[in-house]
């Protein structure tokens, strides 16, 4: 096998562009269409897949960086056949060597493998995103525009890893079986397994062209907008589920789209259940005589009594002007006041008399203090 940064022309620290590139000017190059019959030109066009195949994933290009030539099998279609290995157990061919296999094994491991060449099935995954919205917009409901990725099925091969137009042939790798085995050295001897084809993904077929768009991966990741309705009284925490808006699968379901609703912490207000709670700073004054005063809802302005006497603490409930119960626009939870009163730190001379002659008047006795801490 050559060095399969010679076969593309570029150096060893290549970036994916510049290998990219080349792949594209050689395969362009020595495409069969336009070397008719030309043999050593079609020879180096696989050689150009092929190391194109290694050195565009990174994964690979990893482990071929690591072991070089030595990897072999692992590697795939870099000149391993099965059928080599069927020859090593004392030739035969492929049917005996899976005798073989199959009366060591008992058959347990043989499932996959009995199966032969299969549409690579994968899934579409399901995304998870957290949206932030404002604590109005959790009780009246929002449209939410999200700007998200997701892995769709490339737009160039409709997910089929072809350039449009290229021929499908059978995979060289796994003579088209989509399956290829592999022998380790163990302890108890030589053990095989059967992998899935890495070259074909287990189809027995590959584009004699890859997909320069997707290269041939079916899937490539796109940015898209997503409209999500929030519903009025959502409460933070909820997923919104969007059907089939998650990754694209290849023969398989497209995942779902989860929008985790996070609702930001209001200064003004709190929620319990379907109940809006908010706190109201009263003056001393108006805690002892009453008052109309007018307070903020999420639902505007409204005019509230403090009844004559009211207590720190005290509770007053607004009704119906909480929050709509989710699915049921027109049941609200209420809104409920907490009074506060301030006990003011300052006050003037004036304040002072006239204080102390509520005092007196509420036959209250007000020592200054010997230490003179007091007035
Ligand atoms: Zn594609
Ligand atoms: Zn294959």
């Amino acid at each position: 096998m050559s060095d399969l940064y010679a076969v593309l022309g570029v150096q060893k620290g290549a970036s994916q562009d510049e290998i990219k590139k080349s792949y594209r000017r050689l395969a362009n190059k020595y495409h069969p269409d336009k070397t008719k019959g030309d043999k050593a030109k079609e020879e180096k066009f696989k050689e150009v897949q092929k190391a194109y195949e290694v050195l565009s994933d990174p994964q690979k290009r990893q482990q071929y960086d690591t072991f070089g030539q030595a990897q072999g099998p692992g590697m795939g279609g870099m000149g391993f056949d099965p059928r080599d290995f069927a020859q090593g157990f004392g030739g035969g061919g492929a049917e005996a060597f899976s005798d073989i296999f199959e009366a060591f094994f008992g058959g347990g491991a043989r499932g996959q493998r009995s199966k032969g060449p299969q549409k690579q099935t994968i899934p579409g995954e399901d995304i998870q995103v957290i949206a932030k919205i404002k604590f109005e917009d959790s009780v009246f409901g929002t449209e939410l525009n999200l700007k998200l990725k997701r892995v769709e099925r490339c737009d160039t091969c409709k997910g089929s890893g072809a350039e449009p137009k290229s021929k499908i042939i059978s995979c060289q790798n796994c003579s088209g079986t989509g399956q290829v085995k592999k022998v380790n050295q163990t302890l108890l001897g030589q053990m095989v397994a059967t992998q899935v084809c890495h070259m074909c993904s287990g189809e027995g077929q590959i584009p004699e062209v890859r997909c320069t768009k997707c290269n041939s991966h079916k899937r490539h990741s796109v940015t898209q907008e997503v409209k999500v309705k929030v519903p009025a009284g959502i409460r933070s925490g909820s997923s919104i589920r969007l059907k089939d808006k998650g990754n694209q699968g290849i023969n398989s379901q497209d995942g779902d789209l989860y929008v985790k609703i996070q609702v930001e912490e209001s200064q003004k207000y709190s929620r319990r259940d379907y109940d809006i709670y908010s706190n109201q700073h009263i003056s001393v004054i108006q805690a002892v005589l009453g008052d109309e005063i007018e307070v903020e809802t999420v639902h505007g302005l409204e005019k509230v009594v403090i009844p004559p006497g009211s207590e720190h603490g005290k509770q007053i409930t607004l009704k119906g002007l909480g929050v709509p119960f989710l699915g049921e626009k027109d049941k609200r939870g209420n809104h409920i006041l907490i009074l506060n009163v301030d006990i003011p730190k300052k006050i003037s001379k004036k304040e002072r008399t006239l204080y102390l002659e509520l005092a007196k008047e509420s036959g209250i006795e007000i020592t200054p203090g010997k230490s003179g801490l007091l007035w």
